[in-house]
């Protein structure tokens, strides 16, 4: 782990931000934009980023507002940040890779790594070689085909995806694997709302949200939990704004204090750019890492006891009697809870509460979103059910200005799942495949990312390709997930950037560049766009406005269909050459395929394109009952050994994903520095642990094995008690694999149990 350290000798620490956004986000993106491209190219990002006939923000999910109206700078600072580091101006050639050693490629940081600039050619690591070397297309594609069909089984072969790949794309992955043989198709969403997937699925029958963007503008009353909007999904604060112009109030339920949730200032509104923002949270829960279960089970009883109190007036009861099963037995268990459990959990006064309690009894339309805050817990899912019996209660599914928002991090980390890269697709979509297709897919069930990374850790996995993200980077268990991958036979990525991932190789590694979003798409029948799905089942088109960063590269859509038609030789009913060459071919497999996408190609050229529909909204609940569903959920909290810290991971502000773009997190006061602790004051004192002493993190899993991330700055910081936090991927290191969510199998980034040791180097 030498390459990614970032030594905290120049830490400067100043007051946390208590808003978000403003003109300092506007400066802060262009002087990055700036330093990347000319000011031509950056203008022509910018005025195109998330316009109706422009280019989808690589960034989040979050949705833009109907074509109309939009701004004229419909981004947000993260945004303009993501779209010109993939539209920047620096290359990675053939030389390059001569004069760096693979091994010190390894020992660099993972900001280096990216700001090398885009990759231009296909290059191959051959066994025992210690730089890349440049190979043709077609010889590259032979030789993965080649190690593809030597695998005894394609189950030795994982195809993973992160959420940056098109539908086109993504759609045919799925198809090659599965025509390859295999379900093993892991995907980012594995890590972060699969226990929303798991949790809905159950109980509304549907993995995905069922809001809309009007839904949160005329909402009463919205939750935000585990979620930090300002650094993560940034344009949701104008949405929030709006939510709040509108009348609604919003409840924040957080463990740390962050500035987006707190005031927000619209660089695009007078008051925002001269005037104090807007105030976002009405009420602040700085809740304990982990407590949301118990706050929302203590919401339920409280509503329950409040119907019993003045019967008729508080639950839906028509809507709980027509739609759902489970009510009896859900209520009986909810009125167990113990309040003295509660408030141990949470950390919150029952006052507290009881105001949530009653700012939720004046409002009728509520929705809860939430993000890895809540599902990279142990107990995600039955947080995730305990909403949604929360949501139903008083009938929040299915009216407009109501439900689930779980806010997806990655721009189409929803619809590569929509187009059947997962690992556990259901059989009518198999049967689907099999009927348009002609062939029979298989029909176990593959492996997710943690199962993958066992796999390839014992050698039962042995190829491994990833499409776009950087796989060694978004994982748990840093040193467990880069000795699997370089005991593959073979590992391979389509990328558009340099990353960790094509440091840490198999015996033969490639590296296979690919267009990018801001690229214009030339192929045999003329200029082709691809298509996305945002956090709210909005389907539209993205469009490349910029020249290709080098002539060599190909299309992910190109990649991918090639590499298939040398791997499984002619199918009479898959075309993979006319799949790239018009990408309408592929859109029309996929109306054949996927439920909603029916007349798919003309739907998406009306300018904003669709959305999907979304059974819980039109009363409908694929479940096996045909109702949504009540649970239990048995309270729990994480346990945490005295003298020990729940550690949470996650981003800096000047952070996309794996990617730092500044050593910064300018809204929570860390400049110049990553290796950094977050820790509440008590909980120092309480440890004997001074603030700016330099300890090393050692995460306790019951395996017995050491995780320790070494030399971290310690920073007296508001987070709730009894938790730290600390910046990914540095501390992906001290995630166990075999830490899981229950059900979903999410790794467990918001719950890893530490201790703080002086490092050896201060002792
Ligand atoms: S909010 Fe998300 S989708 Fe919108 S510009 Fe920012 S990063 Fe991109």
């Amino acid at each position: 782990m030498s390459g990614n350290e970032d030594p905290s000798d120049d830490l400067k620490v100043t007051p946390p931000k208590t808003w978000a956004t403003g003109v300092p986000a506007v400066a802060h993106a262009l002087e990055y934009s700036l330093g990347q491209t000319s000011p031509r190219r950056t203008a022509l990002t910018l005025l195109n980023i998330n316009q109706a006939k422009g280019i989808d923000c690589p960034g989040c999910a979050w949705p833009e507002p109907a074509p109309g109206k939009r701004h004229l700078n419909e981004y947000c600072e993260n945004g303009a940040k993501h779209i010109n580091d993939e539209a920047t101006s620096r290359r990675v050639t053939p030389d390059f890779f001569r004069e760096h050693s693979i091994a010190e490629l390894d020992g660099k940081s993972d900001y280096w790594l990216n700001q090398q600039g885009r990759l231009t050619e296909p290059m191959v690591k051959r066994p025992g070689g210690t730089h890349y070397e440049p190979i043709g297309w077609d010889e590259a594609l032979d030789l993965l085909a080649g190690e593809l069909k030597a695998l005894a089984s394609p189950d030795e072969a994982l195809f993973y995806v992160s959420g940056r790949l098109s539908n086109e794309g993504a759609f045919l992955l799925q198809l090659f694997a599965r025509a390859y043989g295999t379900n093993n198709l892991p995907d980012c969403s594995n890590m972060c709302h699969e226990s929303s997937g798991s949790a809905m699925s159950e109980t509304l029958g549907t993995g995905k949200g069922t809001v809309s963007l009007d839904d949160i503008h005329n909402s009463d009353l919205i939750f935000v939990v585990g979620q930090n909007p300002g650094t993560n999904h940034p344009r949701m604060l104008s949405a929030l704004e709006e939510t709040k112009r509108n009348g609604g109030r919003i409840v924040a339920v957080n463990t740390l204090p962050e500035a987006g949730l707190n005031r927000f200032k619209h660089p695009q509104r007078p008051r925002g750019v001269v005037g104090r923002g807007t105030q976002i949270a009405d009420q602040f829960l700085h809740i304990r890492a982990g407590g949301d279960l118990a706050l929302f089970q203590a919401l339920n009883l409280l509503l329950l006891e409040a119907e019993d109190a003045a019967p008729g007036t508080v639950l839906d009861r028509s809507f709980v009697e027509r739609n759902t099963t489970g009510f009896a037995e859900f209520a009986e268990h909810a009125r167990q809870l113990s309040w003295e459990h509660v408030l141990e959990a949470t950390g919150l006064s029952r006052e507290e509460i009881e105001e949530v309690h009653e700012r939720v009894l004046k409002s009728e339309k509520i929705i809860v979103c939430w993000a890895m805050g809540l599902t990279q817990h142990k107990h995600g899912v039955p947080t995730i059910r305990e909403i949604v019996n929360f949501l139903m209660l008083r009938g929040n599914i299915g009216k407009p200005g109501s439900g689930a928002c779980p806010v997806r991090g990655h721009s189409n980390v929803q619809g590569d799942r929509t187009m059947g890269v997962w690992e556990r697709m259901p059989q009518k979509f198999l049967d689907a495949l099999e009927k348009e297709f002609g062939f029979t897919p298989p029909a176990r069930h593959g492996l997710d990312a943690v199962n993958g990374i066992r796999a390839m850790y014992e050698g039962r996995a042995k190829l491994f390709l990833g499409v776009a993200g950087n796989f060694v980077r978004a994982t748990p268990d840093s040193a467990v997930t880069e000795e699997a991958m370089r005991g593959c036979r073979l590992t391979a990525h389509i990328s558009t950037k340099l990353n960790r991932s094509h440091t840490v190789c198999g015996e033969t590694a490639l590296i296979l560049p690919t267009l990018g979003r801001s690229d214009r798409d030339f192929q045999a029948t003329g200029e082709q766009f691809i298509t996305v799905e945002d956090s709210m089942s909005e389907v539209h088109a993205s469009r490349g406005k910029l020249p290709p960063a080098s002539p060599h590269l190909l299309s992910e859509v190109a990649i991918i269909g090639r590499l298939a038609e040398k791997t499984l030789g002619d199918m009479p009913h898959i075309p993979w050459k006319e799949f790239e060459a018009d990408y309408g071919t592929i859109r029309d497999r996929i109306s054949r395929v996927v439920p909603g996408f029916e007349d798919f190609n003309a739907r998406v050229a009306v300018p904003g394109g669709f959305r999907l529909p979304n059974p819980p909204n039109e009363g409908v609940f694929p479940t096996p009952s045909g109702k949504a569903v009540f649970t239990r959920n048995d309270f729990t909290m994480p346990q945490v050994p005295e003298g020990h810290l729940l550690l949470q991971t996650l981003r800096s502000h000047d952070q996309w994903n794996t990617i730092w773009y500044a050593p910064n997190d300018r809204y929570r006061g860390i400049h110049n520095a990553r290796r950094v602790v977050m820790v509440n004051p008590a909980d120092l004192d309480a440890l004997g642990v001074a603030d700016r002493s330099t300890v090393d993190l050692v995460s306790v899993w019951r395996d017995g094995k050491e995780r320790r991330a070494e030399n971290f700055t310690v920073v007296a910081y508001p987070a709730s008690r009894g938790s730290a936090a600390a910046y990914y991927p540095e501390t992906n290191v001290l995630v166990p694999l075999d830490s899981v969510a229950d059900i979903s199998n999410c790794p467990t980034s918001k719950g890893v149990v530490v201790r703080l040791e002086p490092a050896a180097d201060a002792a």
